[in-house]
């Protein structure tokens, strides 16, 4: 059986809905083994990100999941501009509740309902609120939703639409995340986390499945915004089984994207670092990823490290241009979403390098 393992002191704990971080502050991850991957059982599975359900880890009776599902998962990969046909847009945003979070939160509610949860708190800047409560709503577990008062009005009338209690707190990112925190050890609720709880990487994991099996392999490049890390550490895991199975030879390079005004972990790279030092959010359009203290910071440094890649930081006058450059190409992409083409804009790709860039939230949820 798979246990949780503290990512700094290694200690262990059962699976339980009331855990969601070691007792000495560290985040947790899965102690579980690699995946042994076959890839002859997926056509079995339903064309979505449950095609991968035998590399999570769960067992062959869990069935939660086909009455949690709203058929996430598999993307479209498209190439951008026939002129560079090495450059991929990954339309993340074609997805139930039009972004990216909903890998993870699919994965994560359908382990919350085996776990027999009926109630669940988050907190968001945004799109992960959205995707809890509709996944909450499709699983029947009561839903509380911590956020900042100044998000998104459209993010804020998806969440109402599906029935969440929202708790608007004035303050920053990190404020939310500790109100969260403390209603959930006061009520002893579950804490449904895309940052702490390691189901929702099993779930962002799965972009890198769908990336193998598009491009028939590994793309050199990925571009990946970097909030939490939520997609960037998913991604990297995902690549690193499919590497362990001798499916790949080696990981793409992750270009990790942050905000100019709020780049903590851009920081500490480029010192060398190897955890990020909490920062002051100086304000971005970027709202998805201006994450000040990301609590993952040193797994998220070492997976960028590891592949070889680097971090970008955007200038705020670049985020609008490119989502304009991107709809003057038919796509709408939500603000924080932009980033990652200004992203790809300032890098300096080699000929022929192959590379994804996630079109991971849609313009619509933008004010
Ligand atoms: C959540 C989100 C991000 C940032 O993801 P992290 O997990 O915080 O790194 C980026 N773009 C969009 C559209 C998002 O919803
Ligand atoms: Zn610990």
């Amino acid at each position: 059986m798979e246990q949780y393992i503290c990512n700094d002191c290694h200690e262990k704990y059962d699976i339980t809905p009331d855990r969601w971080k070691c007792d000495c502050g560290g985040v947790l991850d899965l102690d579980k083994k690699t995946p042994d991957i076959d890839t002859s059982i997926w056509n079995e599975y339903p064309n979505s990100l449950w095609r991968y359900f035998n590399t999570m880890p769960f067992d062959h009776q869990f069935k939660a999941w086909r009455n949690v599902t709203m058929g996430e998962g598999q993307s479209p990969l498209i190439v951008l501009d026939p002129e560079t046909p090495d450059v991929y847009v990954k339309v993340d945003y074609m997805m139930p509740t039009l972004s990216f979070k909903d890998r993870g939160a699919a994965v994560l509610v359908a382990k919350a309902k085996e776990m027999g949860v009926s109630r669940m708190i988050a907190d968001s800047s945004g799109n992960a609120g959205t995707a809890f409560s509709a996944y909450a709503a499709r699983a029947n577990i009561e839903c509380t939703i911590f956020l900042r008062s100044e998000i998104s009005p459209k993010k804020i009338a998806q969440i109402e639409a599906h029935g969440a209690k929202i708790e608007k707190i004035d303050g920053t990112r990190e404020d939310i995340a500790a109100a969260a925190q403390k209603a959930v050890e006061g009520e002893k609720v579950f804490y449904a986390s895309h940052v702490y709880n390691p189901y929702f990487y099993e779930g962002t994991k799965t972009y890198a499945y769908e990336l193998y099996e598009q491009l028939g392999g590994a793309p050199d490049s990925l571009i990946i915004p970097a909030g939490n890390g939520t997609l960037l550490l998913g991604a990297y895991y995902g690549f690193m089984e499919l590497k362990h199975n001798g499916l790949i030879d080696r990981l793409p390079k992750i270009i990790a994207i942050q905000a100019k005004n709020c780049a903590p972990l851009s920081a500490a790279f480029k010192k060398g670092e190897t955890e990020a030092e909490p920062t002051i959010n100086k304000n971005t359009l970027a709202e998805g990823i201006a994450i000040a203290a990301p609590a993952r910071s040193k797994q998220i440094l070492e997976a960028v490290r590891e592949t070889g890649g680097t971090f970008i930081e955007i200038e705020e006058d670049e985020i609008a241009s490119a989502r304009n450059m991107l709809s003057d190409k038919g796509f709408y992409v939500e603000v924080t979403a932009a980033v990652n083409y200004a992203g790809y804009l300032k890098y300096n790709r080699a000929a022929d390098e192959r590379i994804v860039i996630p079109l991971c939230g849609a313009g619509i949820k933008s004010k």
